[in-house]
């Protein structure tokens, strides 16, 4: 059997230490994971159960590391915000899975940019409508390199940040995590069967704010290396 047409080739994430790059399947992305990110929303931070939104793998835009890559400035909004989030990548599938197990399930982390049309998610989130526009747009998703648990480790207190233009804006520690990884991946689970090649946003921290065209963002996590997008 052949294809009525060429479907578009997998999209890859390049691995700290390797030339095989990690096959995207699924983006997941953690809704308000930061108590003064919740705040700032004009929530209460108390341990609701996590929430979940996708974007689709054509999301995702590769930052090689010390490059600056050009991103798009999407259609239609006028509140285009950075979020700076800790990203994990599934290396091994599975359903129901146990938090105390969860850490054998990650291939590896990354840092992640989960840029957001403000406007947009806010007036569908008002009428009780699905994010998707708001969230899931063209290259809505850079990231840099994967860092392999083997090299990497598991996050404990690492500090995350973005600044634009080289200012701070948004600066925490990925322990300020309100629902941890192991515990991410374990309730994710009860709701999608998750299979290698799923990458999950687990929620930015407080300092979301607005960014224009012709800015340069730059963030990172200690231990994740940096990235660094233009928009254009
Ligand atoms: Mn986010």
């Amino acid at each position: 059997m052949t294809y009525t047409f060429e479907p578009e080739s997998t999209v890859g994430v390049p691995v700290v230490g390797t030339d095989a790059l990690f096959p995207v399947r699924r983006i997941y992305c953690v809704g308000r994971n930061y108590a003064a990110h919740a705040r700032e929303m004009g929530f209460d931070p108390d341990r609701e159960p996590p929430f979940f939104f996708c974007k689709p793998d054509n999301a995702i835009v590769v930052v090689p590391p010390g490059t600056t890559v050009d991103v798009h400035f999407p259609s239609l909004t006028t509140n285009l915000q950075h979020e700076i989030e800790l990203v994990v990548a599934i290396g091994t599938g599975g359903r129901d899975i146990p938090v105390a197990s969860a850490n054998d399930h990650v291939f590896g982390y990354g840092v992640g940019l989960d840029m957001t049309r403000r406007d947009l998610q806010f007036a569908m989130r008002d009428k009780g409508r699905p994010w998707e526009i708001g969230k899931a747009f063209d290259e809505s998703a850079p990231i840099a390199p994967l860092y392999p648990v083997a090299v990497f480790g598991h996050p404990s207190k690492q500090a995350i940040w973005v600044q634009v233009d080289g200012a701070d804006r948004q600066r925490s520690d990925v322990s300020q995590l309100i629902w941890s990884v192991p515990e991410v991946v374990a309730n994710l689970s009860t709701y999608f069967t998750l299979k290698p090649g799923d990458l999950i946003y687990t929620g930015t921290p407080e300092g979301v704010g607005k960014v224009e065209r012709g800015q340069t963002m730059r963030g990172g996590i200690d231990g994740l290396g940096e990235l660094s997008v233009r928009l254009v």
